[in-house]
């Protein structure tokens, strides 16, 4: 009946639907959740997009990524500065002379190099093996006490010296006042919303929601020639190897009455007793502003709270530690002798994948599958 049944209506799924609908496939999408879009969802409360799971800003420096989602948004002029809160003590992130000048006084970027080189050297350490020691080889003791240690370890639920050190490698270090949080040539939020954009990915394509892949799989399965399958990849194989290990967070929304609870879009909490990571106030995504420019009375917060994943919760950030690896190796060998299904994207990788890496990733499988 279809040439493709894609499981999931993220980002992938979708990029990938609407690549075979180009095509001239036939494509039927379905998402156990009663929205499509996945972890990218938006919904408009009190005239806001609030992102329901988790803040989203996109960035890349592919410029055919950044050129085909403007294909389906138009997207504003967001740039994300997030601020720290250690004890009420505000930094600028990313780190850069701002935050190097507040925490030591330096003025010049040659003192500051010479301050993180100093404690990088007193720390001893030559080559990083681990998520602490690279954020002391990148930014010093100071900073990784203040500002790395407690927010990682209430985000991983693990010790820094038991995580990879590339988590760390996200985030710039600059010896500039620049607080653009992301090195990307390019960066927005679209304008009304991610739900928007992916409703645009998939116009014309048939979309059923409230259906859940796993329960029915047999009968699904029957529909299309291929599926392409999103979601977790260990829930796929019942978890037979055992379960991969995820990081859940749950949000605690609220609306305000007040214009401006925090005059920013995102402050990290980064000791480790508040239990909160971040707070998000959606509003600053758009500049404060409603459809017609006006300035919004109301503000809509989230307080995000990270745990442990456990079956049955949202799973959100695959933990790619060497255990965790390992496992994922042995499932991908099982991944790779299902003839007729295709795993994709951030949850069927297991894969701490950025929005254009997926977008990319889906571009490329859709280049590769589809004649
Ligand atoms: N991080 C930190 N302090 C911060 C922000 C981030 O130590 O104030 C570390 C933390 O380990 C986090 C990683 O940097 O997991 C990557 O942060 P990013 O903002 O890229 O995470 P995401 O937005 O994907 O949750």
């Amino acid at each position: 009946m279809y040439d493709y049944l894609v499981v999931g209506s993220g980002l992938f799924g979708s990029v990938f639907a609407c690549e075979a609908n180009k095509k001239g496939k036939k494509v039927l999408v379905i998402d156990k959740r009663p929205n499509i879009a996945g972890n990218v969802y938006t919904q408009e409360i009190e005239g806001i997009n609030v992102h329901l799971y988790g803040a989203h800003i996109f960035h890349t420096n592919l410029k055919h990524v950044w050129e085909y989602v403007n294909y389906f948004a138009e997207f504003n002029r967001f740039t994300n500065s997030p601020v720290a809160n250690y004890y009420g003590e505000l930094y600028s992130l990313p780190f850069n002379m701002y935050t190097f000048n507040k925490m030591w006084g330096v003025v010049a970027p040659e003192e500051a190099a010479a301050k993180i080189e100093e404690q990088k050297q007193k720390a001893g350490i030559t080559e990083p093996k681990n998520l602490e020691e690279q954020a002391i080889a990148l930014v010093g003791t100071d900073i990784y006490e203040k500002l790395i240690k407690g927010y990682t370890e209430k985000q991983w639920g693990r010790p820094c010296n038991e995580l990879p050190a590339f988590i760390i490698k996200r985030l710039p270090v600059r010896l500039t006042f620049d607080n653009n949080y992301f090195n990307a040539l390019y960066q927005g939020i679209p304008v009304g919303g991610y739900t928007q954009m992916v409703a645009n990915m998939l116009q014309d394509i048939e979309v059923q929601l409230n259906v859940d892949y796993l329960e029915n799989k047999a009968d699904l399965d029957k529909l299309a020639g291929k599926v392409v399958y999103t979601g977790s990849v260990d829930a796929y194989f019942d978890y037979q190897l055992g379960a991969l290990e995820y990081r859940s967070v749950r949000f605690e929304n609220e609306v305000l009455n007040k214009a401006n609870f925090q005059g920013n879009a995102a402050v990290n909490y980064t000791d480790s007793e508040t239990p909160w990571t971040r707070i998000i106030e959606h509003k600053w995504f758009e500049f404060g502003k409603d459809k017609n420019g006006n300035d919004l009375p109301k503000t809509v917060i989230s307080r995000e709270y990270s745990s442990e994943w456990n079956t049955g919760e949202e799973p959100y950030y695959p933990v790619n530690d060497e255990k965790n690896s390992k496992l994922y190796a042995e499932y991908k060998v099982l991944a790779e002798k299902e003839s007729k299904i295709i795993f994709g994207g951030r949850l069927g990788e297991y894969k701490y994948y950025d929005m254009d890496a997926v977008i990319d990733s889906a571009l490329k499988l859709a280049e590769k599958v589809l004649v």
